[in-house]
């Protein structure tokens, strides 16, 4: 059994944190509240607690998981260097939705960056991640807390549906705010957006000047498209390019999405919705396709991937 621990984002119980906290300390999996999706923690050096991560989720040992600090100058603890541009960055967008990949330190168990030299680091601005980062005292890695290749978790009644008894416990602060995993940067060479998020490519681009796009790991070994499929319900889902034509797609044994005109609304609702959508009522989800801009490259991404064929 997975326990459910309510916590209140505006005032967190020092108690209840410290139950999660020592939980985590002991090598357990905690699933925690973040802004942009919900996590599920171990601490980052701890290798079998992060191989339990992987065992929990089913993600496959080539997909490295995000590391979390509490304050952005805990980066050294897990990263051996800082170049300008992610200093710059991190005093731009931490805490917040923003992932940056550095290089990563010997200590750090291979396991977290899928054997892989760089690692990924977040700065959550979540107060109880904070405070559970704060009170364990240690880098926490906290990748979705999902099943792999399924939706994301924005409310703890999600993070339940999909790891009911594979986890030891789940703070609940409610829905997240962003509702969509952060903006993932790498810093290697130049700046580059390995996966669209909350922060958009023109935000960065006021700090740093001009960004690229690359491709998000999923599989350090680089096998192309090897998680094409990712950030998907059950239910097929197809992408309609009107109104129109996806009422005519969901027909009579299906159902429309519209995800209305703010790419921001559409960002913190839009898995809620797909997770309500999808017990089995529909055949086919058909998604009006949001506009081709920044703003929602994001939504536009995790669309074309939830759309995917397994
Ligand atoms: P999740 O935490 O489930 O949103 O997945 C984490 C994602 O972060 C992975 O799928 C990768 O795309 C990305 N990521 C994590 N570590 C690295 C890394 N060292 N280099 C590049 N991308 C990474
Ligand atoms: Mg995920």
């Amino acid at each position: 059994m997975t326990a459910i621990w309510p916590v209140d984002p505006a005032n967190p119980d020092p108690a209840t944190l410290e139950r999660a906290a020592a939980l985590l300390r002991a090598g357990r999996l905690v699933a925690f509240p973040t802004e942009t999706v919900y996590g599920l923690g171990a601490v980052a050096r701890d290798e079998f607690a992060v191989k339990a991560i992987f065992a929990a989720k089913g993600r496959p040992a080539t997909n490295p998981v995000i590391v979390h600090v509490a304050d952005p100058d805990d980066v050294l603890s897990v990263a051996t260097s800082w170049p300008d541009a992610a200093a710059r960055l991190a005093a731009a967008f931490w805490p917040g939705p923003l992932t940056l990949v550095l290089p990563k330190r010997d200590d750090l168990p291979a396991v977290v960056t899928a054997g892989g030299p760089t690692v990924a680091v977040r700065c959550p601005d979540h107060p109880v991640a904070r405070a559970l980062l704060r009170a364990v005292g240690a880098p926490l890695a906290a990748p979705s807390a999902n099943r792999s290749t399924e939706l994301s978790p924005t409310r703890a009644e999600h993070v339940l549906k999909g790891l009911d008894g594979r986890i030891d416990a789940i703070l609940d602060a409610g829905p997240c705010r962003a509702g969509l995993e952060s903006t993932v940067v790498d810093l290697s060479d130049g700046v580059r957006i390995l996966r669209p998020g909350p922060i958009t490519a023109t935000m960065l681009e006021r700090v740093v000047g001009p960004v690229g796009i690359g491709h998000e790991v999923e599989g350090i070994a680089k096998s192309p498209g090897l998680m094409a499929k990712h950030y998907s319900p059950r239910t097929p889902v197809v992408i309609a390019a009107d109104r129109a034509e996806a009422e005519r797609l969901a027909g009579a044994t299906g159902t429309v999405v519209d995800l209305g005109t703010d790419p921001t609304v559409a960002a913190a609702n839009l898995y809620a919705t797909l997770h309500a959508l999808d017990d089995g009522r529909f055949d086919r989800i058909a998604v009006v396709r949001p506009p081709d801009s920044t703003d929602w490259a994001a939504v536009q991404d995790r669309l074309r991937r939830a759309a995917t064929p397994g």
